[in-house]
């Protein structure tokens, strides 16, 4: 019944109304131009184009072996067969050639009358093309790219169909994983869109954040994601227009759901372009980070809040401070009344007066010299943090020994002082011997009872700074009060064991900062204590 050709790349019915050879030359110019018209044949079709000859129809089919090439007379009975299609189909030429080609459809295609309309299709339009699941002989399926042409003789009259069929599974198997993959994602919306930004596919994701259901969305314009006047301003135009200039476009902004309620969307559309680089559509994955965004929206509203909160308390701090300066300064002149009545009255009157009198009248000499120093202190405190002059190169050694002198008499032996006479500090000079004189004064006074004090400056070059370190063998400090002891009037001692205002350390704190410095204490109770302040290095002088 079939005939084999000698070349072996045909075999052809032999009751066939066509000749093998005129077979072999419809073949070939239903290849070139199935070829030509098709996106999913791929062999360099310029290659054979103009050799019309059917010599090269072994060439050819060689080099689409990837393919069945068959032709079927009017009826759709097959009247050739290549071994691609033996391949592909899993016939041999003798069981298939004079069958029906609906043998490889499925029954469901075969309950639609596929084949038949496919074949009307083809002899109406001259060409068809469709893509769907086959049949092989073994009943396993394959998907396949299929091209039907009709064959005309020169009287226009028609003789039969050429076939094309590709076998694309892999292809469609991992367009099908793809696509579960992409529809699966539910954290993200991912959808595409054709060149105008009409959506053209759709995930579960897109559903979830936008609640469109596929068949609601699909074929729309994606402006319906954009709040009005967004969408107003001409906003999806210009992400596409963006996308298409530069490749893809990445923005934030409120979208609307079909709901009408926004959310905060994270987006990012890219162009996509075929093998000439022809504008294909957009895809476009969008992030719902309304949580994100509302927590840090929260989150300025309170760091706003709190530095509307700092501002108000340096506001008020800076209020009280002036209030404390100004009452500290009207203190003074009555106190400078009370203290020197009082002297007069001990050295003009003593003798009037009787031992209780006596007493009266040095409690309140004693009263009013520690008011002194008390006002004295705050005075100093106030004045510390409104010193605005300029930072100097100041050297160190000098301002320890200006604040050695300030100290008066300190016992023999028990203040040592290990500087080298090179180091400088940036520093206000005054202010700088003020915190000297206040560590030092400190350091000699909190001494054990029944010892002598003994207090060690040093300092040590770190880094960009330079650090003092004024250690004394005194009482030392626990830790739990370690840090409270910086603050105005906190003080661990009555007045008793230890005379003092509780301001000495809140002065060595604030001047420090002040001169862009820190400071801070290393100490363990009964074991004496180290503080230390660090300042700027300034140029050596
Ligand atoms: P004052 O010395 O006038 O009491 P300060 O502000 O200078 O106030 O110090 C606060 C408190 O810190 C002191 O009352 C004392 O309890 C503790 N203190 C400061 N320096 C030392 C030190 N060298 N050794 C032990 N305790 C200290």
């Amino acid at each position: 019944m079939a005939e084999c050709d000698p070349c072996s790349d045909l075999t052809v019915r032999q009751d066939c109304r066509i000749s093998p050879h005129s077979i072999k030359r419809v073949l070939l110019e239903f290849l070139i131009d199935a070829m030509a018209k098709s996106h999913t044949i791929v062999p360099p079709v310029a290659a054979f184009r103009g050799i019309k000859s059917p010599d090269v129809f072994g060439r050819l089919v060689d080099t689409v072996s990837d393919y069945a090439i068959f032709v079927l007379d009017p009826s759709g009975n097959i009247s050739s067969w290549n071994p691609g299609a033996q391949r592909l189909k899993g016939y041999l030429a003798n069981e298939v050639i004079g069958k029906h080609f609906s043998i490889f459809y499925t029954a469901a295609d075969l309950a639609k009358d596929k084949p038949a309309h496919e074949l009307t299709m083809a002899s109406k339009v001259g060409h068809f093309e469709d893509e769907g699941w086959r049949v092989r002989k073994d009943g396993t399926r394959f998907w396949a790219n299929v091209i039907i042409t009709r064959l005309l003789d020169d009287d226009g009259q028609l003789i039969g169909f050429g076939k094309i069929t590709r076998d694309l599974t892999e292809r469609r198997l991992s367009e099908l994983r793809y696509r579960l993959l992409i529809e699966s994602v539910n954290d993200y919306a991912i959808f595409s869109m054709d060149p105008h930004g009409h959506v053209t596919s759709w995930n579960s994701g897109a559903q979830r954040i936008k609640g469109y259901a596929p068949d609601e969305i699909i074929g729309k314009h994606f402006s319906a994601f954009y709040p009005d006047e967004d969408r107003k301003a001409g906003m999806p135009e210009t992400v596409l227009r963006t996308a298409e200039r530069e490749g893809h476009f990445e923005g934030e902004g409120w979208r609307k759901r079909k709901d009408g309620t926004k959310f905060w969307a994270n987006v990012v559309v890219t162009a996509l372009r075929d093998e000439e680089g022809a504008l294909t559509g957009f895809s476009k994955v969008t992030r719902d980070l309304t949580d994100r965004k509302l927590l840090l929206d929260e989150l300025k509203r309170h760091s706003a809040e709190l530095e509307l909160r700092i501002a108000e308390r340096d506001q008020s701090n800076a209020e009280l401070e002036a209030f404390a300066y100004s009452v500290s300064h009207d203190l003074r002149a009555p106190l400078r009344a009370i203290s020197g009545f009082a002297d007069a009255l001990q050295e003009d009157c003593a003798q009037q007066l009787d031992r209780r009198g006596q007493e009266y009248v040095k409690e309140i000499i004693d009263a009013s010299r520690r008011m002194n120093m008390l006002v004295q202190d705050l005075l100093e405190y106030g004045r510390v943090g409104r010193i605005s002059a300029p930072l100097a190169s100041v050297n160190l050694l000098n301002a320890i020994n200006e604040a050695r002198r300030q100290l008066g008499d300190v016992p023999p032996g028990s203040l040592k002082v290990d500087v080298p006479a090179v180091l400088c500090v940036c520093a206000h000079p005054q202010m700088l011997t003020q915190v000297i004189f206040n560590l030092l004064s400190n350091a000699l006074k909190f001494h054990k009872k029944d010892l002598l004090p003994e207090v060690q400056v040093s300092a040590e070059k770190r880094d960009e700074y330079v650090r003092l370190n004024v250690r004394d063998s005194g009482i030392g400090i626990a830790p739990e009060h370690q840090e409270r002891i910086w603050n105005v009037f906190e003080r661990l001692h009555g007045r008793e064991s230890y005379a003092g205002t509780g301001i000495g350390l809140a002065i060595v704190k604030r001047a420090t900062e002040r001169m862009d410095g820190s400071s801070g204490v290393i100490s363990h109770p009964g074991d004496g204590s180290t503080f230390w302040i660090e300042l700027p290095q300034g140029p050596s002088k």
